[in-house]
């Protein structure tokens, strides 16, 4: 290369080890990009889940072994892996970006930006442990396991009731408990005419577990037997690296990456798929991403070294 501003770490960084990250790693690397994927396979969402919706994959498949098996492929496309998350992002004046691990400082041509989200819980005790066992933070994803079950949603929004009615034409009986709602009067009305049973101004105070979810306990003393649980409340994104970049976010909630259909996001140079770019949470939706990204990310980096060529 004749342009030191070239002369980078990596080609391409990819911010997650989740099905985006690896996605779009394998189809970088299969551009003739050197790429480096950082973050732990064991923080993406698809590690505790189990699943059984995804195309040409038949029966309920363990996400953690997906994981492993998307790692081994992007390997075999001679990609590198640091399982450490980036703390710092910066562009650099000499064209490119640099990335602050844990442990080192790496520069790349270009970013793609995987880092799903990360789903608020309530912090009850025993709560982690029984996610994919009764716990759950996405009925889109989960709620067909609870045909004909007994499951309860906690949460104030739009979210949470959308979820309720979701899995009021699913379940057998389905609970809602929030603090207090905050949704349009059209929702209300909707969640008025249906049957979920709701306990307003309630907080779920502990969970009552034998290996999976029996039963959650309210503030009042009430005790509800229920097979499963969702908690609906909302999606924060880990946007801190991302805004820094000055990377556009959506403009309500600031809780997701704007792209174009080329994955692109308005700083150019980086790219982002996934959970991290909006709904719906999907396996499906962040590999077909990551496809997309990883191509545009591998076609930018050859653009600049083509020019830096003829110059
Ligand atoms: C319980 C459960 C059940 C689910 N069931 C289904 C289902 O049945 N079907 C389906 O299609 N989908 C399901 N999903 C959703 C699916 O798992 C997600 O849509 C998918 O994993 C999103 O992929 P992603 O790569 O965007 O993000 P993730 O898989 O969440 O990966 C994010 C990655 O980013 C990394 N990261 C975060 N911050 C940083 C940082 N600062 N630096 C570096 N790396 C970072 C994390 O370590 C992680 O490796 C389920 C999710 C859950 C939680």
């Amino acid at each position: 290369m004749k342009d030191n501003n070239l002369n980078k770490d990596y080609d391409i960084i990819i911010l997650g080890c989740g099905p985006a990250g690896l996605q779009a790693a394998m189809h970088a690397a299969r551009k003739k990009c050197t790429v480096l994927v950082l973050g732990r396979p064991e923080r993406s969402s698809l590690y505790k889940a189990h699943i059984e919706n995804y195309c040409c994959v038949s029966g309920k498949r363990s996400g953690k072994e997906l994981l492993e098996i998307g790692m081994e492929q992007a390997r075999g496309f001679g990609v590198d892996f640091l399982h450490e998350d980036a703390v710092k992002t910066e562009s650099l004046e000499n064209g490119g970006f640099g990335v602050e691990t844990e442990s080192r400082h790496l520069t790349c041509l270009s970013l793609i930006i995987a880092t799903g989200v990360s789903r608020k819980g309530l912090g009850l005790k025993g709560e982690k442990d029984l996610v994919g066992k009764g716990i759950s933070y996405c009925v889109d994803c989960d709620a067909n396991f609870y045909r004909g079950a007994t499951v309860a949603v906690f949460g104030n929004g739009s979210a949470a009731v959308h979820g309720a009615l979701t899995l009021n034409d699913i379940a057998s009986k389905v609970y809602l408990i929030t603090t207090g709602l905050n949704i349009s009067p059209e929702l209300k009305n909707s969640l008025e005419k249906s049957s979920v049973e709701v306990f307003s101004g309630r907080k779920i105070k502990g969970l009552v577990s034998d290996k999976t979810l029996k039963a959650i306990t309210l503030d009042d003393g009430t005790t509800l037997e229920v097979d499963g649980l969702f908690i609906e409340l909302g999606a924060k994104g880990a946007m801190e690296l991302a805004a820094f970049l000055g990377v556009e976010l959506d403009p309500e909630r600031f809780t997701h990456i704007m792209t174009d259909k080329n994955q692109a996001t308005n700083i150019p140079g980086i790219f982002a798929a996934g959970d991290i770019c909006g709904l719906p949470y999907q396996m499906a939706k962040a590999v077909g991403e990551g496809c997309i990204a990883g191509i545009s990310a591998g076609s930018y980096c050859q653009k600049l070294k083509r020019e830096a060529a003829k110059n």
